[in-house]
């Protein structure tokens, strides 16, 4: 062979190999560019796994948060439609109040075991009631007397001895009158109110042989200089008079008394003997439930209910010389 030849031959082996070395460096290439993809695959996989995962985290904090807003929404709703509700109840309350008739039930001279009865059937029938309470009889019973103020009925001062001797002069009534304010306060660790009950009442004739009959003129001027308010009562029951023992003459007689009369005040004795108080008491109820009053106390008077009392000679009666 020529040089030539031998020459070309060297050439085509060369080429051969350099091709076969590219051949060789590209499928290397290839494979890691296809191992390369595979492994951004695999992370593409996983963050988009990672951001599925992110999306379910987020997710129910997003429900969390509209499902509390709608939560609130319907809270604020709810409180709306109750304050709506309360609204119309205040207003209906307010009419039934114009409208209904009122009676304040009283009690004098108490407490004594009676007023345990007395209370259990107001109590039963979900009626108050008031109390004025003698400061001896409180000294007696303590505990009644902070069971009927706990039950929700009103207690209110009606003299320390309930003797006629203090309408004798200022000095003995109002010696008097402080002791039952101190008894109050001692036991119901509470301030007497500025509200109570002559015994007697304001026009009683007892006092007439002890201070005169200028006494009871002079010391209601005073007292209600002073701020105090005297109630008296319309309706008497007569359980404090010869009827004491014939509860059907004493029903008869708060039936009877109550008739033309809008406003109320009905005057009963928690004394230990009147049995026959504690036998019409429900019958009381139950008739002036039937015919519309409303049962009120002095432990929540209105100021208007005060003025009417006062119009109609029950509250701060003017007491003018006889
Ligand atoms: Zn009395």
């Amino acid at each position: 062979m020529n040089q030539k030849i031998w020459f070309g031959v060297f050439f085509i082996t060369t080429l051969l190999i350099i091709s076969a070395f590219i051949g060789l460096n590209q499928s290397s290439q290839l494979r890691f560019a296809n191992e390369k993809i595979a492994t951004l695959e695999k992370q593409v996989e996983t963050h988009s796994n990672g951001d599925a995962r992110q999306k379910l985290d987020e997710e129910p904090k997003e429900q969390t948060h509209v499902a509390k807003q709608a939560k609130l929404s319907q809270q604020i709703q709810q409180l709306n439609e109750k304050i709506k509700e309360l609204e119309t109840e205040l207003n209906k309350d307010t009419e039934q109040e114009k409208a209904k008739k009122k009676v304040f039930l009283t009690f004098d001279d108490g407490p004594s075991p009676l007023t345990n009865e007395i209370l259990d059937i107001l109590n039963k029938r979900d009626v108050k009631a008031t109390f004025f309470t003698v400061g001896n009889m409180m000294e007696q019973y303590p505990e009644i007397v902070k069971k009927t103020h706990g039950n929700g009925h009103m207690i209110l001062p009606h003299s320390y001895s309930h003797n006629y001797g203090i309408y004798s002069t200022f000095d003995t009534f109002y010696k008097d009158f402080a002791k039952v304010e101190n008894v109050y306060q001692s036991i119901l660790g509470i301030q007497a109110p500025p509200i109570f009950r002559f015994p007697g009442g304001s026009t009683n004739q007892s006092s007439f042989k002890y201070g005169g009959k200028q006494f009871m003129p002079n010391i209601t001027a005073d007292l209600r200089d002073h701020g105090y308010s005297y109630v008296d009562w319309n309706v008497i029951s007569g359980d404090a008079t010869a009827i004491s023992n014939k509860p059907d003459k004493m029903l008869e007689q708060v039936i009877k008394g109550s008739q033309n009369k809008d406003f109320v005040v009905a005057l009963f004795h928690d004394i230990a003997p009147n049995k026959s108080t504690v036998k019409i008491l429900p019958a009381v109820i139950d008739f002036y439930q039937k015919n519309g009053y409303q049962f009120r106390t002095f432990r929540d008077v209105t100021l208007d209910e005060m003025d009417e009392m006062v119009k109609r000679g029950i509250v701060n009666k003017p007491i003018t010389d006889r």
